[in-house]
C-alpha cells in the first residue's frame, strides 16, 4: 500500500520515520520542491528500513505519487520576518492551490491528509481545491486536534495514574489557541471523571485541571521556545490516521473536516472525533458538550470562519 508525502521539512519527513518505525503501508513517495531534501531524507529513513520493517522509500516527482491510497500534504513557507499572519496564510494558500490539484492528478483516488499550519485552515482549502476537480468533501481531512488531544489523555494518565489508552478525552475545535478541552465528556473504564476519581480515591482539584489544561495549550509553545519546532509528536499523529485510513480501520480520531453547520457559524473546517474508514471521513460523532463549552467551540469555530474568510482563495 503506498503512501504519499508532500513536503518533506521536518513535519513531512518525521511523519515518514514513523510511519517506517511502525512498518504502516508499504512503500512511501516523498515530494518536495526542494528535490535535494527529499532525496536526502528518503536516504536517510531507507537506511533505518533494516532496523524496522520491510517498505520501500524514494523521492521523486507528483507523477510517483500514482496509485497512492493516502498523501499527506506537509508542504508550506514559513513566516518571513515582518511578514503578517494574514500574509503567511496568503502565501500557504498559493501553495495549496498549485500542490492540491497536482497531487490528486497523479493521486486520483487518494485521501488526502493535511498537517501544514494552520492545519484547518489549510484543510478547508484543500478540500476547496479538490473540490474544484470533483473530490468529494470526506475525502480530505486535516491532523486537526489529534495532537492535543494525545496531550490531553496523557496528562490526564499520568494524574490518574492509569494508561492513557483507557483514558477517553477530547481536545475539539481550532488547532490552535482557542481549542476546547472537553473535560464534560471525559471517560475512564466507563465511569465520569468524578466517578474514576471517587472509585479510586483521587483528588483532582482545579488548580490541577486548570495546569493540565495549560500544559495541553501550551505544549507547542514550550517545546517551539526550547527546539524551535514541533515534529515528532506530529509525524507520529499523522502515521496514526494513514493507517487508520489503510486498514479501513473505522476508528475515532479528532482530525478536523468540513462541517457544515457550528452554532451560527456554517460551512467550517474544524477537528471534533470523527469516524475515519478507508475512504476518509465517514461522519462525526457528536460530542454531549456542557454549556460552557459548548459556547467555547462555537468561538472556536468563529475563529476558524473568520480566518477563512479573510483570505482569497
Ligand atoms: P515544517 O516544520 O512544518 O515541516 P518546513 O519548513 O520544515 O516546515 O517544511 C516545509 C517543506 O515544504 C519544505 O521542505 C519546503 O521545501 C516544502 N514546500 C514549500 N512549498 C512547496 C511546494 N510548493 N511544493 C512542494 N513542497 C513545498
Amino acid at each position: 500500500m503506498k503512501i504519499g508525502i508532500v513536503g518533506t521539512g521536518m513535519v513531512g519527513s518525521t511523519a515518514a520515520y514513523a510511519l517506517v518505525m511502525r512498518g504502516i503501508g508499504s512503500e512511501i513517495v516523498l515530494v518536495d520542491q526542494n528535490k535535494s531534501r527529499s532525496s536526502a531524507e528518503a536516504n536517510d529513513i531507507l537506511h533505518a528500513i533494516p532496523f524496522a520493517h520491510p517498505l520501500d522509500i524514494f523521492s521523486g516527482d507528483y507523477s510517483d505519487l500514482a496509485k497512492c491510497r493516502v498523501v499527506i500534504i506537509a508542504a508550506g513557507v514559513s513566516q518571513k520576518p515582518g511578514e503578517s499572519r494574514l500574509e503567511l496564510l496568503q502565501r500557504n494558500a498559493d501553495v495549496f492551490r498549485q500542490v492540491v490539484p497536482k497531487v490528486l492528478e497523479a493521486a486520483k483516488d487518494a485521501v488526502i491528509v493535511v498537517a501544514t499550519n494552520p492545519v484547518d485552515i489549510m484543510t478547508h482549502m484543500a478540500s476547496h481545491f479538490a473540490g474544484q476537480m470533483g473530490v468529494s468533501a470526506n475525502r480530505v481531512l486535516g491532523s486537526g486536534t489529534t495532537l492535543d488531544t494525545a496531550r490531553f489523555r496523557a496528562l490526564l494518565g499520568r494524574h490518574l495514574d492509569v494508561d492513557a489508552q483507557h483514558v477517553h478525552a477530547y481536545v475539539v475545535g481550532e488547532h490552535g489557541d482557542s481549542e476546547v478541552l472537553s473535560w464534560s465528556s471525559v471517560t475512564i473504564a466507563g465511569l465520569s471523571l468524578e466517578e474514576f476519581c471517587e472509585v479510586r480515591n483521587l483528588n483532582l482539584s482545579t488548580q490541577d485541571r486548570r495546569k493540565i489544561e495549560q500544559n495541553v495549550r501550551q505544549a507547542a509553545y514550550q517545546i517551539i521556545q526550547g527546539k524551535g519546532a514541533t515534529y515528532y509528536g506530529i509525524g507520529s499523529a499523522l502515521a496514526r490516521i494513514v493507517s487508520a485510513i489503510l486498514n479501513d480501520q473505522r476508528a475515532i480520531l479528532t482530525v478536523c473536516g468540513r462541517v457544515e453547520k457550528i452554532g451560527g457559524v456554517s460551512d467550517v473546517t474544524i477537528a471534533l472525533p470523527h469516524l475515519i474508514d478507508g475512504n476518509g471521513l465517514v461522519d462525526l460523532i457528536p460530542q454531549t458538550l456542557n454549556e460552557q463549552e459548548m459556547k467555547a467551540l462555537e468561538v472556536s469555530a468563529a475563529v476558524i470562519r473568520n480566518a477563512i474568510d479573510s483570505i482569497h482563495i
